[in-house]
């Protein structure tokens, strides 16, 4: 399927809004452009979705969920499967678009993105059949439940793990029977265009999943849209917020994954080695653009020395900034140019408070990608509590080292934010691992490991850093509703 290839004086490609199976132009014209972060170019521009688009969007959608919801399960998942091979077989195309919108590594994205999307749209199609109602006797009569799809549920992504947003939030979504509104981050709005046509390839019947473009004020419009039930957001902390409160005034259901500020706890009697490797793909993957990083890493003072030291060199040594579709690069280029400044901020804001800066802190410009939005990896030793970066997710390569000599002093600090998405304890005494862990305000926990997340197992904040999960059996519950039928069995008692 080819989207609509006009070309403008920049001699790059126009992308339209995917609406109800193909491509739609917009009656405005407007458009706005995507720079790949790597090179600072514009590589194409996208319409906005005008209000032509989100009137046909909405009546889509209607037409979409009477055919979809009134599919079996089994025959929804059946077509959803289909989709999941498709993505695996264009994984290669899909992971390459990956790449140029975000600036991340070919290596990552290779093995990861599309791959981790495709295994959520797989679990939930296995899932969906096996849901299942409740019965009840109540005396002779009986009641029964039915787990019902919500409607018109809309999707509004960030721009990190753009496909992979995608996927994890249509995956639940239509296996419930519902229909998926998706607007994916204005920086990264490709990947969602080519799942849509996944979609329409695998079978999926025209209108269920609608792909809107824009930034904010699209976003408004779905979060306010009276037909639309529920919105699962992925995105920082204040737009959560006002998404919340938009969502609110037509008492839509909302799921909320938001930012974070994670801490990882390395015991002394840890293994020190992989608690480094945690501590590094926990905080310089992705280029330190992941919500569960554990960018408060917390290490006992007896093994302080060790782990700084060993840390400088690892990260001195192994990371490769550069050309992201070079295999060898594991460090790629930030989001955009406002993004990197705003990282290099809150480095020398770092600086300026006192931390001690181990290695890193400046901007990079390599060789093969001297355009791009690099920053160092950064890590910073003897930081406090109080200070900016400890306190305040920036959503770069920036590692802030703390230490620490009592297990319930740590916990204590561990749990002082307002955030709660992730944490790490790294510790070969089990019950001290499980102890830990269980007083600690977190949704998403690891033990001698940190990152991973597998489709099987539910993500969400604790605190401000969300509502709602991902993943996991209890997402499918998310997007159904339950109807209770009660059958009467005997003659009515009534004193009319
Ligand atoms: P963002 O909040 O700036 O934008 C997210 C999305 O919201 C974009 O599509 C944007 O266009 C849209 N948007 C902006 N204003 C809106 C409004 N008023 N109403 C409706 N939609 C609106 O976030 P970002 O910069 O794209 O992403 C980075 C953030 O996402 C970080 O804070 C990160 O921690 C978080 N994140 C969380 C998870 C998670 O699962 N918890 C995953 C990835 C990213």
């Amino acid at each position: 399927m080819e989207p609509n290839m006009t070309t403008t004086t920049q001699n790059v490609p126009v992308y339209q809004n995917f609406i109800h199976g193909q491509y739609m132009p917009n009656q405005t014209g407007d458009s706005f452009a995507v720079k790949n972060p790597a090179t600072d170019e514009v590589i194409y521009r996208v319409e906005v979705a005008d209000e032509a688009i989100q009137t046909a969007a909405i009546q889509s959608a209607k037409q979409g969920f009477a055919i979809w919801s009134a599919m079996t399960p089994i025959e929804r998942s059946r077509i959803l499967l289909k989709a999941v091979s498709l993505l695996r077989e264009r994984n290669d195309e899909l992971a390459q678009i990956e790449v140029l919108d975000t600036g991340k590594p070919w290596q990552e994205a290779q093995c990861v993105d599309v791959q981790t999307g495709a295994d959520v749209i797989e679990y939930f199609a296995g899932l969906a059949p096996a849901q299942v109602g409740q019965q009840q006797m109540v005396g002779n009569d009986f009641y029964y439940t039915r787990k019902e799809p919500l409607g018109i549920c809309a999707g509004i992504g960030a721009w990190n793990y753009p496909l992979q947003i995608a996927c994890w939030k249509s995956g639940p979504a239509l296996a419930a029977g519902n229909v998926l509104l998706f607007k994916p981050s204005e920086e990264t709005p490709l990947g969602a265009l080519k799942l849509a046509e996944i979609f329409i390839e695998a079978g999926v019947p025209a209108g269920v999943f609608n792909v809107v473009q824009g930034a904010a004020e699209v976003g408004q419009w779905l979060t306010g849209h009276p037909d639309i039930e529920k919105v699962s957001f992925t995105g920082e902390v204040g737009t959560g917020k006002k998404v919340m409160s938009s969502a609110a005034s037509t008492l839509k259901d909302v799921t909320m994954e938001l930012g974070g500020k994670s801490p990882l706890i390395v015991f002394d009697d840890a293994d020190i080695s992989d608690a480094i490797s945690a501590a590094m793909l926990g905080n310089f993957y992705t280029q330190g653009e992941i919500c569960t990083n554990c960018t408060r890493v917390y290490v006992h003072r007896n093994v302080y020395e060790q782990f700084i030291s060993e840390l400088k060199t690892r990260t001195e040594q192994n990371i490769i900034a550069g050309n992201p579709m070079n295999p060898e690069v594991n460090l790629g280029a930030l989001i955009s140019k406002p993004h990197q400044q705003l990282v290099m901020d809150y480095i020398n804001k770092g600086i300026t408070e006192g931390a001690r800066l181990l290695t890193g802190g400046k901007a990079l410009s390599p060789d093969s990608a001297p355009n791009g939005y690099f920053v160092a990896p950064t890590i910073f030793v003897d930081c406090s509590d109080e200070m900016t970066i400890v306190k305040e997710e920036i959503f770069g390569p920036v590692m802030s080292v703390l230490v620490f000599d009592d297990e319930q002093e740590v916990i204590e600090r561990a749990n002082n934010t307002h955030l709660g998405l992730a944490a790490g304890v790294f510790t070969k005494d089990i019950q001290r691992a499980h102890r830990v862990i269980h007083q600690i305000q977190a949704g998403i926990c690891w033990i001698n490991a940190y990152g991973n997340s597998p489709a099987e197992m539910p993500v969400g904040g604790y605190k401000h850093s969300g509502i709602g999960r991902e993943n996991g059996i209890e997402t499918l519950d998310q997007y159904t509703q339950t109807k209770s039928v009660y059958v009467g069995m005997n003659k009515i008692d009534s004193p009319f």
